[in-house]
């Protein structure tokens, strides 16, 4: 199989090019065209599988054909457990992304709020973000989730190992309805099969 088959537009498809990439993962290959067609996924996959590009490259494909972002809001947001997944994540992002329009921003604790309200004023396409930063820029009123839908959850398992399933429930009541989910997780136990009950839809379920 080849990336060119996959449905992606020729900006993303030249990304994946510049990156070196010539075939999707197994991962890729399964992820891609269900989050194309709108379906909510629930993957099983370790870091290393290329889970990133997984679910980034159609998210930006879906982004891409539709309305800007207005003054705070966000179209896609992406929670991972830690500052430095975070970080990295929102590279990947930006690397992906280097031949569209759109806007990534990146919020963790641990460093002041402040700059990061200021980003956050144009509204973000794409936003990287840790929980409970993301609950304080909140409740600030930094961010709102009427334009959201598409919610990512990456490394779930490491997030409630961390402690963050009130904060993530909290932040699930926050989003909107009708949205896509997609859930990353190196393992489902019955604690992770029990959140993606309250989370998803009818889920496409993969596992590499
Ligand atoms: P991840 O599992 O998302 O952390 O990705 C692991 C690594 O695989 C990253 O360094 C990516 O740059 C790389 N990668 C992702 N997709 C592909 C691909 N289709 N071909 C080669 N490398 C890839």
């Amino acid at each position: 199989m080849s990336f060119s088959s996959l449905g992606l537009s020729p900006e993303i498809n030249q990304a994946v090019a510049d990156q070196g990439y010539s075939t999707p993962t197994p991962i890729q290959e399964q992820a891609i065209p269900a989050i194309l067609q709108g379906r909510d996924i629930m993957a099983a996959a370790q870091t290393g599988t290329g889970k990133t590009a997984g679910f980034t490259l159609p998210m930006l494909e879906l982004l891409s054909n539709k309305p800007k972002v207005q003054a705070n809001q966000v179209r896609a947001l992406i929670l991972t457990p830690t500052r430095e997944l975070a970080d990295q994540v929102w590279q990947s992002v930006e690397l992906y992304s280097k031949h569209l329009t759109l806007s990534c921003q990146v919020v963790y604790g641990g460093v002041k709020i402040n700059p990061q309200m200021m980003k956050l004023r144009k509204g973000a396409d794409v936003l990287v973000a840790t929980p409970g930063r993301l609950l304080d820029l909140y409740q600030q009123n930094a961010v709102k989730f009427d334009q959201l839908d598409i919610f990512v959850l990456d490394e779930a398992d490491r997030m409630l190992d961390m402690g963050f399933i009130h904060d993530i429930k909290r932040l699930i009541k926050l989003l909107p309805q009708r949205r896509q989910n997609l859930l990353f997780s190196a393992t489902f136990s019955d604690d992770i099969r029990a959140l993606a009950k309250g989370l998803i839809q009818d889920p496409v379920e993969i596992s590499v």
